[in-house]
């Protein structure tokens, strides 16, 4: 029996990153970014206004004053998206949008609330003529051509994650489309004689596959793309024939026949077709996990993760192990899944000095998060997971969690309910 950390570390050796594929910027998110991105254009393109005002001289106003406010020759209009074709000069100013060129000549923008402008319209003045409220410094209200983005700049590095923001700023570089580190597919495929595929009667002795949807479901979840192989049944030869159809993916998960029954043969498929390379993992729930590789046609060797059957432990397992080889094969930097610090409110036994995780529900009160058990934790209980917002460590050599003991939970997912 090995520990989680080398079990992950073996898994680990055993997959790489993947290449990149090139896509539309919409379909990048969440992956990885396989190229520097460099700019071919200053951002803002040009100096443009930050308000919707006058573009004029600010020694026009020199003196000027509210209650005697200097008057100024208003000479044209300019909105965002054109450009002005008059020169701004001393004792003239140009009505400006926000995002419009700042026109030649003008080296300010005064802003419609420190001019006349409401009280000539309101009066039926005509706007030929505007008066400035105050004297306006050079500079004022204007956004300088390359602001945000120079060009040749180096915009984002290959290695981030791309999040809405980056895919605002791609657009805002003018990419249609991107590099990023390809999503790994996963094939997901159950065992198990006594398993019936959802939608179909129910026959006495059965049970529905639930481990195929919840397992495809964390592939999804953790950014793969699932290959649902369907049910195998429990012989070596229905196994293997099933597999074969899944060795084209990056990654093959399996859920159980991987315990000490007579009707468990993933390890002997493991065995004849590939290698074994662990088997038992110090862990509760989730200790019989075998890992290898199996031989593809094509010569390749495809990674193999063996996840036991028990609903509960397939998908714990899954939350240490196939996540993080997800990650790494996505390119991704942080591949572990981190803890937070908790107080606990359950007291939990660790009978046999594995690392044991309890299915929990963590609240905020304060600035301390409390973690307490959702219950009944036998590892076929599935709706325990449906409570459970975490799951709580307590580690090999702690024989026993106490109530008021400081604890690490690994999260499961973050809801309204604990910020
Ligand atoms: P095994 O490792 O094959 O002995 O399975 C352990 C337990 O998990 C048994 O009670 C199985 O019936 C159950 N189990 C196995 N596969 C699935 C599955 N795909 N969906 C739900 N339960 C399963
Ligand atoms: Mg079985």
């Amino acid at each position: 029996m090995i520990s989680i950390e080398e079990a992950r570390q073996k898994i680990l050796s055993y997959v790489g990153v993947l290449e990149p594929e090139e896509k539309p910027i919409m379909d990048s998110i969440g992956q990885v970014l396989a190229q520097d991105v460099y700019s071919d254009i200053n951002v803002p393109p040009l100096d443009n206004s930050a308000m919707d005002g006058y573009a004029i001289q600010s020694a026009s106003t020199k003196g000027t004053l509210k209650s005697n406010p200097i008057i100024l020759k208003v000479i044209g209009e300019v909105a965002a998206g054109s450009i002005s074709d008059k020169v701004v000069r001393l004792g003239t100013a140009i009505r400006i949008m926000t995002g419009a060129p700042i026109p030649a000549g003008a080296d300010t923008v005064v802003q419609f609330e420190k001019t006349d402008e409401q009280e000539r319209s309101s009066s039926g003045k005509t706007l030929d003529e505007i008066g400035i409220f105050e004297e306006a410094p050079a500079d004022n209200n204007i956004r300088r051509a390359g602001e945000d983005i120079k060009k040749g700049d180096l915009v984002l590095k290959a290695g981030v994650v791309i999040r809405p923001q980056e895919v605002g700023l791609l657009a805002s570089l003018g990419y249609a489309r991107v590099a990023v580190i390809r999503r790994p597919v996963v094939a997901v495929l159950a065992t198990g004689d006594e398993l019936v595929n959802v939608g179909e009667p129910l026959p006495l002795g059965r049970i529905y596959n639930s481990n195929t949807y919840s397992i495809a479901s964390q592939v999804v979840k953790y950014g793969g793309v699932p290959k649902i192989l369907g049910i195998a049944r429990d012989t070596i030869d229905a196994l293997w024939g099933k597999i074969s159809d899944g060795l084209d993916a990056d990654m093959l998960i399996t859920s159980a026949g991987v315990s000490m029954g007579d009707y468990d043969v993933v390890k002997d498929v493991l065995a004849q077709h590939g290698q074994i390379a662990f088997w038992t993992v110090s862990m509760k729930p989730g200790k019989p996990l075998a890992f290898g590789t199996l031989n593809s046609e094509d010569g390749r060797k495809v990674p193999h993760l063996g996840l036991p059957g028990n609903p509960v432990s397939s998908m714990v397992s899954f939350e240490q192990f196939a996540s993080s080889a997800i990650f790494k094969m996505l390119g991704k930097k942080d591949i572990v899944k981190s803890t937070i610090s908790a107080i606990s409110e359950s007291n939990v036994k660790n009978k046999d000095g594995r690392r044991v995780f309890t299915r929990v529900f963590v609240r905020k009160d304060g600035d301390q998060y409390y973690a307490n058990s959702v219950g009944p934790q036998g590892s076929g209980i599935l709706t325990s997971m449906g409570q459970a917002n975490g799951l709580m460590i307590t580690p090999e050599d702690v024989a026993l969690t106490n109530i008021g003991d400081s604890v690490e939970v690994q999260m499961l997912d973050w809801t309204q309910e604990q910020s």
